[in-house]
């Protein structure tokens, strides 16, 4: 198969390159790794109150919908790169496609299968259209185990364990890089009790809890009276190997901390930060209606435990410097922006690494170190989606131009 261009990573930056390049008359396919697209993006909930939040969660609704109206795009999902050569100026990948083994079409979502498998995690929903799917990583004969329990109970026939990969060449004259980030993994901090300390969440996990449709906040009997929310978890902090900023971590806290005031009117929000950053426009105004609404303490908690009543404690320095125990219902990690390694063959070529891990150079330029080969979004650095949307656009005039310039034979 020849396209124009090959895009790696269908979150919203592939997609809205996809769409992007679609609109310059270029040709692309683009393959995703996950069984289904949207990437990190298709966990988030739509943060509106009364008014919207402009958290930019429904942009990725917008291009699902307008995506299979164009003739310039191809999609491949449960795919990624298994090799890769070069000759002259063409690229040439080998797709190893795996298909799902759950035959969506003759589902009926009855659930025996989740309840059997023995696997936690095996099997799991598309947050975009709640289809089910079998995990590669997780489900126990992928591992070479013999267990086929979702199989033989399900009464439809409608998973097929016998895996059913295709392989396919794709020659391309240009690749993208839309591979995207990985969350920070707040364990990597056990002091501040995730995964230790009942009621502690990550921003990420209370944000696929609220876009669930009767979404139910984990709570005492006295019902949820106090959240507390720590940030830069994860950024900020050269311990954890991220001297930077995540530039979404204070937006996405207060819009979620909005949201929950306006269904919960009682509960008492405290934010506990090191300095308040408004990378978007007009988030200042934002912030003044929330000031109002919720307690901002300028303290970097040094513990999280779990207190005699069973809630999270936060241990904090106040400022007066006295050490202060504070009880909360839930305490939300706002945890930030980390490089993710791209799953790339070992034939591929090398490219540059930014001082903080991420893909690219330090600038906003999209090349990624290579001819032909361009990043854009996450994978080059923290940034939201309308961040991302941005690159995409100027990732492909700058795609445009380096075709032409080929075309030329420049
Ligand atoms: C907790 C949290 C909350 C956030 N909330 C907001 C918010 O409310 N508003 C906002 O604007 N931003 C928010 N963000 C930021 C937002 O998530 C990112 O801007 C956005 O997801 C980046 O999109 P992306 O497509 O670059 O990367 P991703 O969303 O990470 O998508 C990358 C895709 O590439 C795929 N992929 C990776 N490697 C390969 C490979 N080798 N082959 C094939 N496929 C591959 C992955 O499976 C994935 O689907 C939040 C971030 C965090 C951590």
């Amino acid at each position: 198969m020849k396209k124009d261009v090959l895009i790696v990573g269908g979150g919203i930056t592939g997609l809205s390159l996809a769409w992007e390049l679609s609109c310059l008359g270029i040709q692309s396919i683009l393959i995703e790794k996950a069984p289904f697209i949207g990437g990190h993006v298709s966990q988030f909930a739509c943060k509106a109150t009364q008014t919207c939040q402009r958290c930019g969660a429904c942009l990725l609704e917008d291009y699902l919908s307008k995506l299979p109206r164009t003739n310039n795009i191809q999609m491949l999902v449960g795919s990624r790169i298994d090799s890769f050569s070069q000759a002259g100026r063409e690229f040439n990948a080998l797709i190893m496609q795996r298909r799902s083994g759950v035959i969506n079409e003759k589902c009926d979502d009855c659930g025996l299968c989740e309840k059997v498998c023995p696997a936690e995690g095996a099997l799991f929903k598309s947050p975009l259209d709640s289809s089910l799917h079998i995990s590669n990583e997780k489900c126990l004969k992928s591992k070479g185990i013999s267990c086929e329990a979702c199989a033989q109970i399900c009464p439809q026939g409608a998973i097929e364990l016998e895996e059913k990969n295709r392989e396919l060449e794709i020659q391309s004259s240009a690749i993208a890089l839309c591979t995207g980030f990985t969350p920070f993994d707040a364990s990597q901090k056990p002091r501040l009790g995730y995964q230790r300390v009942p009621g502690v969440l990550t921003s990420l996990e209370l944000d696929s809890l609220l876009r669930a449709e009767n979404f139910q906040l984990p709570q005492s009997s006295d019902g949820l009276k106090s959240i507390a929310f720590i940030q830069c978890v994860g950024s900020r902090d050269p311990k954890s190997g991220a001297n930077y900023c995540s530039q979404i971590c204070c937006g996405v806290s207060i819009r979620l901390a909005r949201l929950i005031k306006s269904r919960h009117t009682e509960t008492r929000i405290t934010i506990f930060y090191m300095d308040i950053q408004t990378f978007e426009r007009e988030f200042d105004k934002t912030l003044d209606q929330t000031k109002n609404d919720m307690m901002f303490v300028r303290s970097m908690p040094s513990e999280i435990r779990s207190g005699e009543d069973g809630r999270p404690e936060i241990i904090y320095h106040g400022n007066d410097d006295t050490k202060q125990i504070v009880p909360f219902d839930l305490v939300i990690l706002s945890i930030g922006i980390s490089p993710r390694d791209p799953d790339l063959p070992g034939s591929f070529p090398a490219l540059w690494k930014n001082r903080d891990g991420f893909i690219g150079s330090e600038g906003n330029d999209v090349a990624a170190g290579h001819p032909g080969i361009f990043v854009a979004g996450a994978a080059k650095g923290p940034k939201s989606i309308t961040g991302c949307i941005s690159q995409s656009i100027l990732a492909a005039s700058q795609i445009k131009k380096y075709l032409d310039r080929i075309k030329r034979g420049e």
